[in-house]
């Protein structure tokens, strides 16, 4: 089903008109009126001055272009509930483009990049500080959760295509009104009462990915689905409309929820919403789940405090620990989602199993290294996450990973044909035993590892 175009006198036909719309106001009393000298006085005390005189500052530049500024989306919703500084997002009636590059040349030290195939634009402070600027907007849906068609737009017709009603209020930077807040969607309201709200009936039939998205709004801020909301989540699963999402945006929404610090609550929302098909089936159990992906979690962390300069796809760890028990849903799964680190998931679903026992008979410290050593480093952290942290396994995996994985042989390839060895795979043999035996300990330096080399027959004993 496709959706009517809008119009400016009305933004979204379904809004007010027809059967089944959702008039996100009219259900909801609205909350005490925010005069724009209330707004302005609680950004100064929230925010500070420095900010304001910015948000004047391209405010008075956006009105000179006739090209109005708005606050808008997130940062407004953050800032209604006094949370830390948010990212700040700038919605322009006009040409961003223009305003960035004027905002660049009058503003002290304001640096912009403008991004003409998405039409935004940053602006960086020397302090290191930016905002985000994008053109107001509309936006039409010719196929249910297909990418949209774009047009420009006034505000008003902006704040509708947005996904929940506490993400579709603005605040005008405009030096005529600095400070008056539109919130023509009850999305304040909705806030006070924790709920999360779409804008109309088609929106996550538009946009599957708003379901992902207000999964992680409602644990974020602790929202309950209103109820028709919730109804239009039902409609819209039981039209399997996440069959018709790309593999790439599902796994980036999925991606972030498993990157949120409570994933925990998100899982056990996932159940409530009827989603746990889209990471795997729905566990028997879930409970002992949830208890590795907080184990899960512990060693993520503990890997970035040992390693704050090594890359790790933290989710990669996260969906071996989900998909330990089923590797052939994995499989499927892995078939369509772009994960970083995906290929190496299912070696480790099937390696798994076997290396608590082998780690129990390995009777050489480099026996217990090669052990660790085929397993990815998600692999390694995922099965951490099965043992507490005063395990011995979990000692032998930290380990490993501390101090045996970053050894190396005190002689390289060089200098053993300096010694007169010929290259080929032969070399390659006797470095890894020469690896072997510095994990074991029996060669510390150089000297140490030629003696070797000449004991084990590979080194004449009088050397030219
Ligand atoms: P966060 O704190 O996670 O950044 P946010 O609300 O700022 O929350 P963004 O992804 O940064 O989320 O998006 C900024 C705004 O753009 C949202 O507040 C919302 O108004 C709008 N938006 C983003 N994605 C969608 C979408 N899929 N459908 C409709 N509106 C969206
Ligand atoms: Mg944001």
């Amino acid at each position: 089903m496709t959706t009517d175009r809008p119009t400016a006198i009305n933004p979204d036909p379904r809004i007010s008109m027809g059967e089944g719309s959702l008039d996100a106001q009219s259900s909801t009393p609205s909350a005490d009126p925010l005069p724009a000298t209330q707004i302005h006085q609680m950004l100064q005390q929230q925010w500070g001055d420095a900010l304001l005189r910015r948000l004047h500052g391209i405010g008075r530049i956006a009105a000179n272009l006739g090209t109005p500024a708005y606050l808008v989306g997130g940062c407004v919703r953050d800032f209604l509930q006094n949370h830390p500084m948010p990212d700040i997002d700038l919605a322009i009636e006009g040409d961003v483009r223009a305003v960035a590059e004027a905002c660049s040349a009058e503003l002290s030290g304001a640096q912009c990049t403008y991004h003409p195939h998405f039409g935004t634009a940053i602006l960086r402070y020397p302090d290191g500080f930016q905002l985000d600027l994008a053109r107001c907007r509309i936006e039409h849906y010719p196929a249910p959760a297909a990418l949209p068609e774009v047009q420009p737009a006034a505000i008003q017709a902006d704040l509708i295509r947005r996904d929940f009603t506490i993400n579709a209020m603005a605040i005008s930077l405009d030096p005529e009104k600095f400070g008056e807040f539109l919130d023509p969607y009850g999305g304040r309201t909705d806030l006070q009462r924790r709920l999360l709200r779409v804008l109309h009936p088609h929106s996550f039939l538009d946009d599957p990915t708003r379901i992902l998205r207000g999964l992680r709004f409602a644990v974020r801020f602790q929202l309950q689905l209103e109820a028709s909301t919730r109804g239009l989540l039902e409609e819209a699963l039981t039209q399997n409309i996440f069959a018709r999402l790309s593999g790439a945006r599902l796994w980036r929404e999925l991606k972030y929820l498993l990157e949120l610090t409570d994933l925990p609550a998100a899982l056990e929302e996932l159940g409530a919403w009827q989603l746990w098909p889209l990471l795997r089936p729905t566990p028997l159990e879930v409970e002992p789940l949830l208890a590795k992906i907080r184990r899960g979690q512990q060693e993520i962390h503990w890997f970035h405090r040992h390693f704050p300069d090594e890359k790790l796809c933290d989710a990669a760890v996260l969906l071996t620990i989900l998909w330990r028990d089923i590797p052939w849903a994995a499989e499927k799964r892995l078939h369509y989602w772009p994960v970083t680190d995906g290929r190496y998931i299912l070696n480790d679903l099937h390696r798994l199993s076997e290396i608590p026992a082998a780690l129990a008979k390995a009777s050489h410290p480099s026996a217990v290294a090669q052990l660790w050593e085929s397993l990815s480093l998600p692999g390694i952290l995922a099965l951490l996450a099965e043992y507490p942290e005063t395990d011995t396994i979990t000692k032998s995996g930290r380990y490993y990973l501390l101090k045996q994985r970053g050894l190396t042989s005190p002689l390289n390839g060089k200098d053993l044909q300096a010694m007169g060895l010929a290259p080929g795979p032969q070399l390659g043999k006797v470095l890894r035993h020469l690896h072997d035996a510095r994990l074991d300990g029996t060669i510390k330096d150089k000297e140490t590892a030629r003696q070797w080399l000449i004991r084990q027959g590979i080194l004449p004993s009088i050397q030219p």
